[in-house]
């Protein structure tokens, strides 16, 4: 017999992208350990951590969540990174400018070149600094509004602002297909 495909128990590789310092890694130690660890210097590099989220219709969606070891400067490399990724972050920090030129890159090039159909989120981080903010949230929204992207969010992995709330908005936008 055929077994019907499972769609209540998604897998999903999840790739971060952005400049360096931006805060990828703390986001990540964030979801998964629940820790924020302002000393730490943790690139996951080859392999990944996983952690699943489970929504209220009994969907459950295991993330398994590349972080990157020098993606940031070795931007040949990252389409061997995000291939057959079903969701990407690309990350910018809410205090730098730079950040933000650097993740409007790279939503232009997985919206080019990642696979059809890729959940891509724009998220602003360090949302706790305010007081040093460069990025407008109105900027970065428009941004992702004119490029038709699944969602844009403001998250701090310092003080957890928004954190879960990420991965379970890009849970929710997943086209549903087997594990
Ligand atoms: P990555 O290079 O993108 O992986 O960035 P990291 O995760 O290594 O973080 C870079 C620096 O930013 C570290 O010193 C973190 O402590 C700090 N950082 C990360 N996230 C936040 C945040 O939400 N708020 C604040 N204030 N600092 C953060
Ligand atoms: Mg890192």
């Amino acid at each position: 017999a055929v077994e019907a495909p499972d769609t209540k128990n998604l897998r999903v590789k999840l790739v971060l992208l952005g400049d360096s310092g931006v805060g990828k890694s703390c986001i990540v130690l964030r979801f998964v350990r629940g820790q924020f660890d302002a000393a730490s210097k943790v690139t996951i590099g080859a392999s990944f951590l996983s952690q699943t989220v489970a929504l209220q219709d009994g969907t459950t969606v295991k993330f398994e969540i590349w972080d990157t070891a020098g993606q940031e400067r070795y931007a040949s490399l990252a389409p061997l990174y995000y291939r057959g990724a079903s969701a990407a972050t690309v990350v910018y920090d809410i205090t730098s400018a730079e950040s933000f030129q650097k993740a409007r890159f790279w939503v232009k090039e997985l919206q080019k070149h990642a696979s059809a159909g890729i959940v891509i989120a724009l998220v602003g981080n360090k949302s706790d600094l305010e007081d040093k903010r460069e990025v407008p949230f109105e900027e970065a929204q428009a941004f992702a509004e004119q490029n038709q992207m699944a969602l844009f969010i403001e998250t701090s992995a310092k003080t957890a602002d928004n954190i879960n709330e990420l991965f379970t908005n890009i849970a929710k936008k997943l086209p549903v297909k087997p594990a």
